[in-house]
């Protein structure tokens, strides 16, 4: 499937979904997914990852945003190489400020897929954030998600892989609240006013199920 848009910038509160949807585009269409999150996760493990760097990781572990420079150190190596291999990329939680966005903006000029970027919102509550990030488990060895449902706490393999599921380290009450108060939507709407005023912006429900969302967001890159 040939999407319309070169860059793909998934906006949402915390547990809105934006990995679940980055996934299914992955899956079912062959795009690249960026996620900092997934990068940040994968450099705290890396044996031979840089040790400046893996010191920023502690405000990841306290639910505070990462220092910029790493972001855009991990993330523009990411998509410059994706790019480079002709794929479209979808951008997961790579983008957390207005700065953010201005500088993401200056590198997609410079890489000239400008004119090519689509962010779209996927809205939800920061109850309901809440809620989805203390239920929800990751698999330990491929990071697929497992959304929140009632018999989460019965499941131990990853339907996928096969590896072990567990609780992300920063999905327990006290840092979810946290990230909840640095990445809630309160920090959310000034980014999303941003692309909103540059028209490259599209809202969905966040809050319908995942199929439903999934049906949308295919819809909206193939308009
Ligand atoms: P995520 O897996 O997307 O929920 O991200 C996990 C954590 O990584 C966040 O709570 C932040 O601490 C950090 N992080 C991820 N992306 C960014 C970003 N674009 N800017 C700053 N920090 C980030």
């Amino acid at each position: 499937m040939s999407v319309n848009k070169k860059i793909i910038i998934l906006l949402g509160v915390p547990g809105s979904g934006k990995g679940t949807q980055a996934r299914f585009l992955v899956d079912d269409w062959g795009m690249a997914h960026v996620s900092t999150g997934d990068l940040l996760r994968a450099l705290e493990v890396d044996p031979n990852g840089d040790d400046n760097d893996k010191q920023k990781l502690a405000d990841m572990k306290a639910g505070k945003l990462v220092a910029d420079d790493l972001i855009y150190k991990l993330a523009f190596a990411e998509i410059e190489r994706n790019l480079a291999l002709g794929k479209s990329v979808v951008l997961d939680g790579a983008i957390r400020s207005v700065e953010q966005a201005q500088k993401y903006n200056e590198f997609f000029i410079a890489q000239g897929v400008n004119d090519s970027v689509l962010a779209i919102e996927l809205t939800l509550s920061d109850d309901l954030s809440f809620k989805r990030l203390i239920k929800r488990k990751v698999c330990a060895d491929c990071a697929d998600i497992i959304p929140y449902a009632v018999d989460n706490e019965t499941k131990t393999k990853c339907e996928k892989c096969g590896g072990k599921l567990i609780t992300r380290g920063d999905d327990n009450p006290t840092t979810a609240q946290k990230r909840i108060e640095e990445q809630g939507n309160a920090k959310l709407q000034p980014i999303v006013a941003y692309y909103r005023a540059g028209g490259h912006l599209v809202s969905v429900d966040g809050s319908q199920p995942i199929l439903d969302v999934d049906t949308q967001v295919k819809k909206i890159l193939t308009d």
